[in-house]
């Protein structure tokens, strides 16, 4: 315990809602986003980055609904080093406790040269820096009008000339900079290199001692955990990541790769987090189920896998004694808490108490329906685990106001037959019928809803999944649509598969349906 409190703590700053969705090739909703955040105040992260306002109104909703409703961490919006982008942030945060502006610019002679070739931002690469330093000065300034927490990043500092960059760094700490982020944006730089790139800033920015510098990492080369630990060993604060390592790419940073590194070697980096990392591993769940993203089973930390042993040397070990082959133990990170399991029973407020513990407060309305969805699958499966729960949930969160709804759905197949799929659907206010053969069962039942929508969407990925095991399990459904360079993920799940990939297709044109025309402003990376 003395050692804890002896040991400084590094703040831990979550974009898994800004790069790492950004990334992911599909755009979550509002609402899914807050229930990703409201995981992450559970986790305790110290920032949340909720997303980048400017650049749609979705995300400037969801910026200001989480903002609003979550408490704990700061929550934290994105801009570039434009007015309109700064403004933005300050509207969405207007309502937020602990609001923190993210703004910043390119650092790099790659960058400017690259991004800024317009003639305004000065003739000469030389011109062009005095401007883009007047330009970080002058978002920091605004934003520091806006919100007294100012994290800067200079974008691509990983190849930014050092003099520069050191003058920049002064400048926009000088104007108000709380927290100055020096990204690793292209993913080039090498551990040892980018400690050093770290310590030469403690060493030589005026005025750096009054902020936390942060870390913010990409893992093209599969070294952005490791750069990251030697940012924090070499005087960094504040380390930036995405849950599941998603982002651009190859991905940021994995937080809980870094968060257990710190823990589990804290004799090693003598640094604390605040993180609960029993945590983890929902966290993890709920991220990627949510975004679509599996996670393979020998990830680190959170892998299905991270803790088995196979090789019978190891197993023999481990029997004998844990401490031989685990160096962290399971329940650390939330992987093997005892099961609760639910049965038709179970009463509306067991259901509730449960919800509540897997971190889905609801409304006495979401409530019902919720508790009727229970119902319905506790009587066709007897037992019912967290994830079945979870996997109910998701379906719920997912499912908008509803511009197709699935009425009937009959499906004719067998060995010596063609599979074939007659369905009915509620279209608005009209109810439509089609039907249509096809390879195989699901097959059949996606040619006659497209027949009965009328849409061109594509879709580019089916994968099923049990939920939990036997033959009674409960079936997930992911598809991923396209249609019109707009992708999005829908999700269905049910004990009959059939059912589960009607509602996931379903589910999937519905959010084609209601996806706003809004186009991303260009990028703001950092
Ligand atoms: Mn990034």
């Amino acid at each position: 315990m003395s050692e804890k409190a002896a040991s400084e703590k590094v703040a831990v700053f979550d974009t898994t809602l800004r790069d790492g969705e950004q990334a992911a090739g599909t755009r979550l909703g509002s609402r899914e986003k807050l229930i990703i955040a409201r995981q992450l105040a559970l986790l305790n992260v110290d920032v949340i980055e909720a997303g980048y306002p400017n650049s749609s109104p979705e995300d400037f909703e969801a910026v200001q609904l989480i903002g609003r409703e979550i408490q704990g961490p700061a929550i934290c919006a994105l801009s570039r080093a434009v007015p309109a982008d700064i403004e933005a942030c300050g509207k969405a945060l207007a309502q937020c406790k602990r609001p923190r502006i993210h703004t910043g610019i390119g650092a790099s002679d790659v960058h400017i040269g690259g991004k800024f070739r317009d003639d305004r931002y000065g003739k000469t690469l030389a011109e062009k820096k005095r401007k883009i330093l007047e330009m970080a000065v002058d978002a920091v300034r605004l934003a520091r009008q806006l919100a007294d927490d100012v994290e800067f990043y200079a974008e691509d500092a990983g190849r930014a000339d050092r003099a520069y960059l050191f003058e920049m760094i002064a400048s926009v700490i000088a104007a108000g900079a709380t927290v100055v982020n020096i990204p690793d944006t292209t993913g080039y730089t090498v551990p040892e290199q980018y400690g050093a790139l770290i310590r030469s800033l403690k060493e030589n920015v005026p005025g750096i001692e009054r902020t936390v510098i942060s870390v913010h990492c990409h893992d093209d080369l599969g070294m952005a955990v490791a750069n990251t630990l030697y940012g924090v060993l070499n005087g960094a604060r504040q380390v930036e990541g995405t849950i599941n390592g998603l982002g651009e790419r190859a991905g940021n940073a994995a937080l809980e790769e870094i968060v257990m590194a710190l823990r589990t070697r804290a004799d090693y980096f003598g640094v604390h987090t605040g993180v609960d990392t029993r945590e983890l591993y929902r966290s993890s769940r709920l991220v990627a189920d949510l975004l679509g993203v599996k996670v393979p089973p020998n990830k680190a930390v959170i892998g299905a896998n991270a803790f088995s042993h196979s090789s019978g040397i190891h197993v023999d070990g481990f029997l004998k004694q844990r401490e031989t082959y685990e160096i962290m133990r399971p329940e650390d990170v939330g992987m093997m808490e005892s099961r609760v399991v639910l049965t038709a029973r179970t009463g509306r407020h067991g259901l509730l108490d449960r919800l509540r513990k897997l971190g889905y407060p609801l409304s006495e309305q979401e409530l019902d329906q919720a508790y009727r969805r229970f119902l319905t699958v506790a009587d066709k499966k007897q037992e019912v685990f967290d994830e079945d729960l979870m996997a109910i949930m998701h379906d719920e969160i997912h499912a908008l106001p509803a511009t197709f709804e699935l009425q009937y759905l009959h499906i004719y197949s067998g060995t010596s037959a063609i599979p074939t799929a007659t369905v009915r659907l509620r279209v608005k206010d009209a109810t439509e019928e089609g039907a249509a053969i096809g390879d195989g069962p699901v097959d059949a039942l996606c040619r006659a809803i497209a027949q009965v929508t009328h849409t061109s969407a594509k879709l580019q990925r089916y994968e099923i999944h049990a939920v939990t095991s036997g033959t009674e399990a409960m079936g997930e459904v992911t598809v991923q649509l396209e249609e019109a360079g707009r992708k999005v993920v829908g999700r269905g799940a049910s004990t009959d598969v059939i059912e589960a990939s009607a509602k996931a297709y379903i589910d999937g044109l519905n959010k084609l349906a209601s996806l706003h025309a809004a186009v991303r402003a260009p990028s703001a990376a950092g």
